[in-house]
């Protein structure tokens, strides 16, 4: 059993960001700048965007970070000044958000917008243009590429239908032309799904949902899921069984997590490069 780590995948991205964030600071005499906007106090939100701006500034990022917790409109404005500015060259709102301010995802500039979540980014990834695409569904495809796993008529199944993981991710997988089937809470019969997949991606948030027994032998495991439970992070498939049964898997913590944030990273530079190169 191989165990497909993140770090490897996640250090490469590391480079080439590194790298091309010098040479545009050479060449452009600009580097490329992230606006986040959150509303209201979520600690885990922070947490998470704390880990980002480390990461930007490894990498030479510009990093600013708004967090409004009582004026709608000023984080309304906010959006739309980093929308129009010259220098921000990167959007990312964090949610979760208040229902009244759920529509302004969809007000993200489209090329500024680095977790690929509005409708004209998904739709040009649905029909096979090139943008930003979400990073978690991007980064399952730089775990399989870098471990050269087989995607050409294989047959890959997706488990978790949501926005940002399950759908792009299914796209991408059959736009490379493995044979996908999606698996959600109505599929009629998910173990016959999972022991005849040559590829299962588990994006379902349950945590160990999928042991062992329910794989094929063959069969590469990318596990999407993180689950904090009694203070401990688990992914949706039960690593210990199911490293027993599977010929490879990624672990969690250290797999796709790992990787899904440099790809945010790559986001970001693309983005400034959609804009001035
Ligand atoms: P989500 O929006 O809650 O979607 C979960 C999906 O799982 C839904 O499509 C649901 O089906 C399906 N599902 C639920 N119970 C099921 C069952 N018993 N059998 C089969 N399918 C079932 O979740 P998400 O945002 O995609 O996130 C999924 C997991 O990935 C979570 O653990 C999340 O924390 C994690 N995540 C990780 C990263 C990372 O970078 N590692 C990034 C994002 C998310 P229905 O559509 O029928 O309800």
């Amino acid at each position: 059993m191989k165990v497909l780590k993140g770090k490897p995948v996640a250090k490469k991205i590391e480079s080439w960001c590194i790298e091309e964030v010098k040479r545009l600071k050479e060449e452009k005499n600009a580097v490329p700048h992230l606006r986040v906007l959150q509303y209201g106090d979520d600690a885990a939100s922070k947490a998470y965007v704390g880990r980002i701006e480390k990461n930007c500034k490894k990498v030479g990022i510009k990093f600013e970070y708004k967090v409004f917790t009582d004026d709608e409109q000023a984080f309304v404005n906010s959006l739309k000044e980093a929308n129009e500015s010259d220098e921000i060259t990167s959007i990312m709102v964090q949610q979760p958000l208040p229902d009244s301010l759920k529509d302004t995802l969809e007000m993200i500039n489209p090329k500024k917008d680095i977790e690929g979540i509005t409708s004209a980014s998904l739709g040009k990834l649905f029909i096979g243009l090139d943008t930003l695409i979400p990073c978690t569904a991007e980064a399952c495809m730089e775990i399989i590429d870098f471990y050269d796993i087989p995607l050409k008529g294989e047959r890959a199944v997706v488990v978790g239908r949501s926005n940002i993981v399950g759908k792009p991710v299914s796209i991408l997988l059959q736009q490379r032309h493995a044979t996908v089937t999606m698996c959600h809470s109505r599929t009629r019969d998910l173990n016959w799904e999972l022991e005849h997949a040559d590829i299962v991606v588990a994006a379902v948030g349950r945590p160990e949902m999928i042991t062992g027994d329910m794989l094929g032998e063959d069969t590469a495991v990318i596990d999407v899921g993180t689950n904090f439970v009694d203070g401990k992070l688990l992914g949706d498939v039960d690593y210990e069984s199911a490293s027993k049964r599977a010929e490879m898997i990624t672990p969690v913590p250290g797999g796709v997590g790992t990787v899904t944030n440099q790809v945010l990273i790559r986001n970001i530079v693309k983005s400034f490069k959609n804009l001035y190169e």
